[in-house]
């Protein structure tokens, strides 16, 4: 080995934190253990066997054209579907707006690579998905987080942090926001809420990152508008994925942006993998084509608002009265927050001697707070397991608040 390997590694790589969710999920990878913690979509609602006939149809009468590498933006056919849907929801977009890319993460990571110098502030939500924070911060970023309330990221306190940086002579690069179902909370924003941080985007002058999701996974409530929608003056840019209505397995994701972004994160995305694998972007062509994917996307609504209901039911009939949550209309999660002076990773040992696991609520917290804070994942684990489970949380809730 080279002498100095330390020092040879790159300020990114020295940037790059190991994820606190990777080290928690290797604790619970004992298939005995109940576990709320991954961020894992259910297998039963991929479309196997649709796709079976799909990639079979496509290899016969497209051949070797969707094993070769396609266009840096994404292959045109799938750009034009995902056009034709924003537009049907009254979204203005052209071609030149979306552009594919490998799963939002890559997005995120994009983003980054082209907003983001050393030391540059990302305003997030507090708290916010800890892949969006790390991605921004392994180019650098210094993250400033905003709370939130039961409507998303406060404005008020959002546009006290704009002032107080302002104040110091600091613009942000952009506000990181995910407003549908938040990872980790489960909160939506409502359109006036919405409204009122693209106003102060507008007023401070500084861009919205709006990453989507879990947007189409709603089961009951009225569906949002997009940021981007109700922006309508390139301040703002969206994430989609397929991850969670489709397959993550695909990583298939996508930008939703100004042109002018656009062509920057193509040159970014050049570098970093040249082109989204074209196999899977032409399944997906056909998929979306098929008219499975609705059929199949409601299936997984359906599934994912049962297994929500039960684990409210659960939490309800177990967890004693002082123990807050929030209640989803829609996703994957939902956030418990325990006393002020109850400390979740504390619980996260004892809970998994007892072979039940969830995610601390502090990872996703840029400041270290949330200690009393707890992340559930609802879409995995059959209901079975959740009755089991939830009751084997709340008794060791119950034996702390006893302490
Ligand atoms: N953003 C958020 C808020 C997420 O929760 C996730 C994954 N759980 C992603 C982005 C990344 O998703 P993917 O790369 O699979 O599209």
């Amino acid at each position: 080995m080279i002498s100095d390997l330390k020092g040879t590694f790159s300020q990114i790589s020295n940037n790059n934190k190991r994820s606190a969710i990777r080290e928690i999920l290797k604790l619970t990878q004992n298939p005995e253990i109940i576990s709320f913690a991954g961020g894992l979509p259910a297998p039963e609602s991929f479309p196997v066997d649709a796709l079976d006939s799909i990639v079979s149809d496509m290899l016969r009468e497209e051949g070797a054209a969707v094993l070769q590498y396609d266009a840096t933006e994404g292959v045109s056919e799938l750009r034009e579907v995902l056009v034709k849907k924003y537009r049907a929801e009254g979204i203005q977009c052209s071609l030149d707006n979306l552009i594919v890319t490998t799963g939002s993460q890559q997005g995120l990571d994009l983003v980054g690579k082209v907003f983001v110098n050393q030391g540059d502030v990302v305003i997030c939500g507090l708290p916010s998905y800890l892949g969006g924070i790390g991605a921004f911060q392994a180019y650098g970023a210094k993250m400033e987080g905003v709370p939130m309330d039961e409507q998303g990221m406060s404005a008020t306190l959002l546009e006290a942090k704009l002032e107080e940086l302002k104040q110091h002579g600091i613009k942000p690069k952009f506000i990181y926001v995910i407003p549908d179902f938040q990872n980790p909370t489960g909160i939506t924003m409502p359109e006036s809420r919405r409204l009122e941080i693209i106003a102060l985007a507008h007023q401070y002058d500084v861009l919205i990152v709006e990453d989507c999701p879990y947007r189409e996974v709603r089961f009951e409530g009225k569906p949002q508008r997009l940021m981007y929608q109700l922006d309508q003056d390139n301040h703002v840019i969206t994430l989609g994925t397929f991850s969670k209505i489709f397959a993550p397995g695909f990583r298939i994701g996508w930008v939703l942006g100004p042109k002018d972004v656009n062509e920057k994160i193509v040159v970014a995305k050049q570098s970093a993998d040249l082109c989204t694998p074209t196999f899977v972007q032409k399944i997906a062509v056909r998929y979306m084509n098929s008219g499975v994917f609705e059929e199949n996307l409601q299936k997984t609504i359906d599934l994912y608002h049962q297994r929500r209901d039960v684990m409210l039911e659960q939490l309800e009939k177990h967890m004693p009265k002082e123990i807050k949550w929030t209640r989803p209309e829609g996703g994957m999660f939902l956030f418990i927050t325990l006393p002020e002076h109850m400390d979740a990773l504390e619980l996260f040992h004892k809970a998994i001697e007892k072979k039940v696991a969830f995610v601390t609520g502090n990872v996703f917290y840029c400041d270290g707070g949330g200690k009393n804070t707890i992340r559930l994942n609802f879409s995995y684990v059959n209901n079975e397991k959740a009755i089991a489970g939830v009751e084997r949380l709340a008794d060791i809730v119950k034996a702390e608040m006893l302490v």
